[in-house]
């Protein structure tokens, strides 16, 4: 079960949020980003965001993450109501260390899907079960999902979120995230 840790105000480039802490079952804890009082609010847009050091903090050009996660905010800073649910999930759940000598791979021409498979490794084994939680701890039943990847949309139907809407992500490929996003769309369904 969900547990509230701490709440306080968060200012930010995009506007002013309130930042809650929970923690769950695996102890790890994770940070939901709230705009307004969402409390059994329907209907509100949602980013669920998986963490990445390398792109969200460093500005990693080999992923579109930083940029997803600046267009989110920045889209929810001008809602009255909304939220970013951060999973603490880095490298599609692999962990920063796998995720790295992925990258090491993907440097001697592998794709990213290619890479995991020789580290044998899932392609993906992000779960969305905590935004779910969250959702459900704020009454939540309907959102508008901010994602480029169905999949998402998939797990919450099965959790009994109802997505109402997309609202796609769109992000400008650079040189080095071409191939990724590529990958992403061809081999992995993302409607880029
Ligand atoms: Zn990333």
């Amino acid at each position: 079960m969900l547990e509230l840790f701490a709440k306080a105000n968060l200012p930010t480039m995009a506007g002013n949020f309130v930042i809650y802490v929970f923690k769950n079952d695996e102890n790890k804890d994770h940070a939901v980003i709230v705009k307004g009082d969402v409390k059994g609010r329907q209907d509100i847009p949602v980013r669920i965001h998986s963490e990445c050091l390398t792109g969200d903090v460093l500005g990693s050009r080999r992923c579109d993450c930083r940029d997803q996660l600046i267009k989110s905010l920045v889209y929810l800073g001008k809602q009255d109501y909304g939220m970013l649910i951060y999973l603490r999930q880095e490298g599609r759940g692999i962990g920063l260390l796998n995720k790295i000598k992925a990258y090491s791979l993907q440097d001697q021409g592998y794709d990213t899907v290619e890479a995991n498979v020789q580290l044998g490794l899932p392609i993906d084994q992000r779960e969305y079960s905590f935004a779910v939680d969250v959702l459900k701890y704020f009454g939540i039943n309907s959102i508008k999902l901010m994602t480029n990847n169905p999949a998402k949309i998939d797990f919450l139907a099965k959790a009994n979120i109802t997505v109402s809407e997309r609202i796609p992500i769109r992000s400008e490929p650079t040189e080095y995230d071409e191939f990724y996003l590529s990958t992403k769309k061809i081999r992995m369904g993302h409607q880029l």
